[in-house]
């Protein structure tokens, strides 16, 4: 390649190819021509890759003077470029990476990829969207123009409800044709800014009311004093256990309050779902002079760079987001605590490579900031229950009760066994206690959710012929096809599958025995259809939530505002409307089905259904007045469902985890799961036993193997798979396995590598 090597290299730079496969976890060394420098560690660079040297971006990891790692007589190739406009990864974000590369057994490159948001690498233009308002103190030997008082008065006569207001509309009230007054005022600390997107905007103004305790309890009091004491002291782990509204988000708050004051910042994470705009409006509403940072994918691209250059320029006393904010370009000596509520949500475990759970991360990266961190949930995950009440790694915190106002729902559970209806194939979609109780908290101006954790019309599709068992599948997965309707109302529909998504038409017939087929089972779109026909109400009182209904962000926060405002009295859907909502009114919860995580093949089966259960009973008796929750279920005997329902959160757990220890999974033992992909059932069993074989002859004592199974879902989209999973009873012990296991069985398309598992799917 002439014109690679025309300058000579004056330092060499060991990189991360961004779509790397595991073959260099330690990166590849290139020469450094002098027009490249400076060249900064953490800097995305393009360098030619393989035979054809294809462009190809790269994170550059050290530079050197010299190349210790290459084969003598070969030349080593030159970067091509550096990419100016990117922002560097911070150190410590790099040395997050590796760690995390290493634990995770994940390619380094696309560890660092997933670090920086996509808008971020693009450069995708900033655009600020800004509300003001009147600054709280603003300084009083500032010159104040004419036209920058009418701003001020028109400010000031504001009702409290409209502000804080859009530049724009402040022009017009203030009859300005320019903003220029506006910036003054701003650049004066005479108004203040907030940074805003639009779909917090509408939340934002909301918070601003947010009722504030007058006194904390005493259960708070006790707990803020004991983590607050440890601020001082480095690295320490807590849990905070408390059932949905015992005042836990009050706690962070008063945590957070200590964080600023010492001048660094607090990181909060939150589940993806939950990231519901309530959330962050409640911290907005508390802390209205501070600088918020929202990371979480439903902003758009230019939001997404926007707030995260706010906090690499470190101007963001708060930083809150989903999964992904742990890696918030902060330096670790800013960050003076991180909390993860929901601690025990999936959504903090990420289901591609790097296959991290969020919530780990954050403790690595509490550990080497040398902050507290807080882990909160009613419904813990049994790995911290575990590493609190039997690793002592962390410290237990117990709010035992609801916070001062609130109630208790009366839960109840519905035997559906009992509901069948004569005559008929299946069973209601709601019993008659349900229904009930739906009647008597509309007449009563409740308002209700229901929870159903399966979309589409209805999950089978099955002949009506009892000795022919024929269903529909799907001809590239081992699944089931959904049926959908166009609209909930009509009978115009189609079938989809929900891994693949490949549409087939609806048989008429039985392919088999050619008698008729019927739609068996619910999901929301039948709910819904179901309630339009019998409720008494108008149509517009009733919406469903689930990602068909809510495609983006903003869909959701629209459907929500609707039902804080009280024009929508039924709220349908699934997990969406499990999680974080805080609506008074609501005076009934009604689960559906509770039994749509118990069947799992899976060994949190139990802890799935005890936390969803719990976490929508935990979304009424938030206001006046009693509320009630109702559960259906066919397994009205299985111990999560009645523990729930007495919100026994101790003793379910207690007796989980000696099931897990008993079963040699998790938490009480390590696990990692290799999955094996390939186009054939053959090859697929034959590429697993091999590997199998290959893992085995690793020198790793404590490691126990489970056979080569087909998974759970043997095909997905064509591809056949298999998993075997090890585990072990320590961390190091898994770790040392898996350094080797990774040296021989590179992850990639066909084997991936899941450390500590959430899906066994
Ligand atoms: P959680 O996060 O555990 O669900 P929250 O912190 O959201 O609980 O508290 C639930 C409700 O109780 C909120 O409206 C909150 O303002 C209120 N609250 C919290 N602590 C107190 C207190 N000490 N006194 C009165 N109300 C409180
Ligand atoms: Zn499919
Ligand atoms: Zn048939």
């Amino acid at each position: 390649m002439a014109g690679l090597f025309d300058e000579p290299s004056v330092k060499y730079a060991r990189v991360a190819v961004e779509r790397g496969v595991d073959k260099y976890p330690d990166g590849l060394t290139y020469g450094v021509p002098q027009r490249l420098m400076p060249l900064n560690i953490g800097q995305l660079v393009t360098v030619p890759l393989g035979r054809g040297n294809t462009s190809t971006s790269a994170w550059v990891l050290a530079v050197t003077d010299d190349a210790p790692d290459l084969t003598p007589g070969k030349e080593t190739k030159q970067l091509y470029e550096k990419d100016r406009d990117t922002i560097a990864l911070l150190p410590d974000i790099l040395n997050l990476a590796k760690w995390m590369s290493n634990y995770y057994c994940a390619p380094i490159g696309p560890t660092l990829s997933t670090m920086l948001p996509g808008p971020v690498r693009q450069g995708t233009g900033l655009v600020t969207k800004q509300l003001v308002d009147l600054a709280e103190n603003p300084p009083t030997d500032v010159r104040i123009t004419p036209k920058q008082q009418r701003v001020l008065n028109v400010l000031a006569e504001l009702p409290k409800q409209k502000r804080p207001i859009q530049p724009k509309e402040l022009m017009q009230l203030a009859g300005l044709g320019s903003k220029s007054p506006i910036d003054k005022l701003i650049e004066h600390k005479q108004l203040r800014c907030h940074q805003v997107s639009r779909i917090e905007a509408t939340w934002f103004k909301q918070a601003l009311d947010a009722r504030i305790p007058n006194q904390l309890t005493d259960e708070q009091t006790t707990i803020i004093d004991a983590i607050g004491d440890s601020t001082s002291t480095g690295y320490s782990s807590h849990l905070l256990f408390g059932v949905t509204g015992s005042g836990k988000t009050e706690i962070y708050i008063r945590l957070i309050e200590k964080a600023i004051a010492q001048g660094g910042t607090a990181l909060v994470l939150v589940p993806e779902i939950s990231l519901t705009p309530q959330t962050a409006a409640r911290l907005m509403g508390r802390f209205p002079d501070k600088r918020i940072a929202i990371l979480h994918s439903a902003l758009t691209k230019s939001q997404r760079h926007q707030q995260w250059a706010l906090v690499a320029d470190g101007k963001a006393d708060i930083v809150l987001g989903a999964r992904s904010a742990v890696f918030a370009p902060l330096h670790d000596e800013q960050i003076k605590i991180i909390i993860v509520d929901e601690e025990h949500d999936h959504s903090f475990k990420q289901d591609n490579a790097p296959r991290y759970n969020g919530r780990d991360v954050a403790i690595r990266r509490a550990w080497t900031a040398k902050c507290p961190i807080i882990l909160g949930s009613a419904t813990p995950s049994m790995e911290s229950w575990w590493n609190a009440t039997r690793r002592n790694v962390s410290t237990l915190h117990k709010l035992t009760k609801r916070a001062p106002g609130l109630t208790a729902p009366t839960i109840e559970i519905v035997d559906m066994r009992k509901e069948r209806i004569q005559g008929e194939i299946g069973y209601p979609i709601l019993s008659t206690r349900l229904q009930t109780a739906i009647n008597q908290t509309l007449a009563t101006d409740g308002q209700i959710l229901l929870l159903l954790n399966r979309r589409g019309f209805s999950p089978w599709i099955t002949c009506t012929n009892r000795t022919c068992g024929w269903m529909l599948k799907c001809d590239h997965c081992d699944t089931s096809m959904v049926y959908h309707r166009k609209k909930p109302l009509e009978q115009a529909g189609f079938v989809r599958c929900h891994h693949c998504g490949t549409e087939q038409r609806m048989p008429k017939t039985c392919p088999d025995c050619s008698k008729k087929v019927i739609q068996l089972g619910a999901g929301t779109q039948r709910v819904e259809a179901s309630l339009r026909e019998s409720l008494q109400i108008p149509s517009e009182q009733i919406a469903r939530l689930d990602t068909d209904t809510a495609r983006k962000a903003s869909d959701l926060h629209t459907t929500l505002e609707r039902f804080g405002a009280g024009d929508i009295r039924v709220l349908l859907g699934t997990q969406m409307i499990a999680k974080g909502l805080d609506f008074p009114n609501v005076k009934l919860v009604g689960v559906i089905d509770a039994d749509t995580a118990i069947d799992f093949p899976d060994f949190r089966a139990s802890e799935r259904t005890y936390q969803l259960v719990s976490q929508v009973c935990g979304r009424c008796g938030r206001g006046e007045g009693s509320a009630t929750a109702i559960i259906q279920t066919f397994n009205p005997d299985a111990p999560a469902i009645i523990l729930a329902s007495k919100t026994d959160y101790e003793t379910f757990a207690t007796n989980e985890l000696q099931f897990r220890q008993g079963a040699f999974v998790p938490p009480a033992f390590r696990m990692a799961r290799f999955i094996i992909k390939d186009n054939t059932f053959e090859r697929t069993a034959g590429r697993a036993d091999s590997l199998r074989a290959r893992l085995q002859s690793i020198e790793a004592p404590g490691i126990t193997f489970s056979p080569v199974a087909p998974c759970v879902l043997p095909r997905i989209a064509d591809r056949f798979r298999f998993d075997l999973t090890v585990t072990s009873a320590t961390s190091q012990t898994m770790q040392h396995f898996l350094q080797e296991a990774r040296k021989m069985s590179k992850s990639g398309r066909d084997i991936a590598i899941d450390v500590d598992p959430l899906s066994m799917l």
